[in-house]
């Protein structure tokens, strides 16, 4: 009999096992990891300009940027969809995982980066428009000299992207149809009916060639997805491999649309999985000095 008692009193003990949630289970713990990854990901797409991370006494988290400016991570307020757009903050901006996969349609349900975090971008790229101005500088690229916004490697990055794309018009001619003529960068403007500044107004963003099917206040899904559809893959990486996001990817498609967003594609190539038991919040990205100097930072603080 005892054998019998042994059996049972070791499924029960493996059933009580199973139903206590693990440490990473535990909402606070991810929340946090998730937190940890954001700001591994934001100091390492901003290494001259994100100096090191402080959290308050009640518990908010703040960027220190090199210009001394403090700028919130997370104002912990409960938003909709729509408010996480309209009224992001970094942590929101992060939230979504951003698609590396090659698309053929318009995506579903979500618009990541389209929600920008303005104190942000006003620290990084210039708070009023001749700030901003003061900021941008002309780039020699292939495809032309670009004005765009020299801070934070922005415009290297685009110069970068452009003079790949260039490469790529070299082995597919068609190529330089979604590209000639670009349609702008630099554009001191607000979004249509929002009031809300344009990635253009910073000078972080390019429209290629503009088509009538690319954006979604002009035409309905299945015309944003037939553009999308033929729009030439190998483009779109070129940009997101310079730490481009691409209005293509949001259900409220902006397809001519590139926004240098260095953060949002290094969250997506590092951490796009969810966190793993046994693993380390930061597994996942290239162990070199420099991450191992940041995740000392932020090991340090929470
Ligand atoms: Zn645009």
């Amino acid at each position: 009999m005892k054998w019998k008692i042994f059996i049972i009193s070791n499924i029960l003990l493996f059933n009580i096992l199973a139903i206590i949630p693990s440490a990473k289970e535990n909402g606070k713990d991810l929340y946090r990891d998730n937190c940890k990854r954001d700001l591994l990901v934001l100091m390492m797409a901003y290494p001259d300009k994100i100096k090191d991370i402080e959290i308050s006494k009640d518990g908010y988290i703040y960027l220190l940027l090199n210009n001394d400016e403090k700028i919130i991570y997370d104002d912990k307020k409960e938003k909709n969809k729509y408010e996480k757009i309209s009224n992001a903050d970094i942590q929101d901006t992060l939230e979504v995982i951003y698609p590396l996969d090659s698309i053929s349609a318009v995506v579903e349900g979500i618009d990541p980066g389209r929600g920008r975090a303005y104190g942000f971008l006003n620290s990084i790229y210039g708070g009023t428009q001749s700030k901003i101005e003061k900021n941008l500088s002309y780039f020699s690229t292939s495809c032309g000299n670009i004005m765009f916004n020299k801070n934070a490697k922005a415009g290297e990055a685009l110069k970068k992207s452009l003079d790949e794309a260039k490469k790529l018009t070299e082995k597919d001619n068609k190529i330089n149809n979604y590209i000639f003529p670009i349609s702008g960068t630099y554009n001191y403007r607000v979004i249509k009916d929002t009031g809300r500044l344009s990635a253009h107004a910073y000078g972080i963003a390019i429209d290629l060639n503009r088509n009538d099917s690319d954006y979604w206040k002009w035409v309905d899904k299945s015309k944003g997805s037939k553009r999308i559809e033929g729009y030439p893959k190998e483009l779109v990486k070129v940009f997101e491999n310079n730490g481009f996001v691409w209005g293509g990817k949001w259900e409220h498609f902006d397809i001519l649309h590139f926004e240098y967003r260095p953060e949002i594609i290094l969250k997506s190539k590092f951490f796009s999985d969810k966190l793993e038991n046994g693993k380390e919040w930061y597994d996942g990205v290239p162990n070199n000095e420099e991450n191992k100097r940041i995740i000392d930072i932020i090991n340090s603080k929470m």
